[in-house]
């Protein structure tokens, strides 16, 4: 009998399913816990009549030092996106603006500030859930922090629980259509 190395689509493990996880999945899968902090976070904000989007930032041991979401409504603030709220809440936490080790989680794919906001903290990671193609620097129009011209590059883990992050989006804006 001879040994075969398996491969995608072999008849043991089946052709690849095209509904299957997405790319990246199996160090998405790390991020859940965190991206469900977000959503309840995101929850939040939809709950005060704001764009559901809602932020954790993590230390290097994995702990959470930082929560947010969109807050612009209530505070009449154009930087009140999760993504600023959180990392100013752990920067204050860790007494710096530097959040090197850190890990930024969002549920939806951060727009041209909080990308650029998350290189200047130095942030060693962005992991993001829904993918935003009409504003979304981190992959979809621009790609912000993975420019080669930069000194600093965080790693991008995309679309983790993006199913959840985007529905939550989705179902705001329709309920908006109907008031
Ligand atoms: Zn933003």
């Amino acid at each position: 009998m001879t040994e075969t190395v398996p491969g995608p689509g072999d008849p043991v493990h089946g052709p690849p399913d095209p509904h299957g996880p997405p790319r990246e999945d199996a160090a998405g899968a790390e991020f859940e816990a965190p991206m469900r902090l977000a959503l309840a976070e995101a929850r939040r904000a939809g709950e005060a009549g704001d764009v559901p989007v809602g932020a954790v930032v993590l230390d290097a041991s994995g702990s959470v030092i930082g929560t947010g979401h969109n807050d612009r409504e209530r505070t009449a603030d154009p930087t009140g996106h999760a993504e600023i709220v959180a990392m100013r809440a752990a920067a204050t936490a860790l007494g710096s603006w530097r959040l090197d080790g850190c890990t930024l989680v969002v549920t939806l794919e951060p727009c041209t500030m909080c990308a650029g906001a998350a290189v200047q903290a130095r942030v060693d990671r962005v992991v993001y859930g829904a993918v935003d193609l009409k504003a979304g620097a981190v992959g979809s129009l621009w790609d912000v922090v993975r420019d080669r011209r930069l000194n600093h590059r965080p790693e991008v883990i995309a679309e983790v629980l993006a199913g959840e992050c985007g529905s939550l989006l989705t179902e705001f804006f329709a309920g908006r259509r109907v008031r």
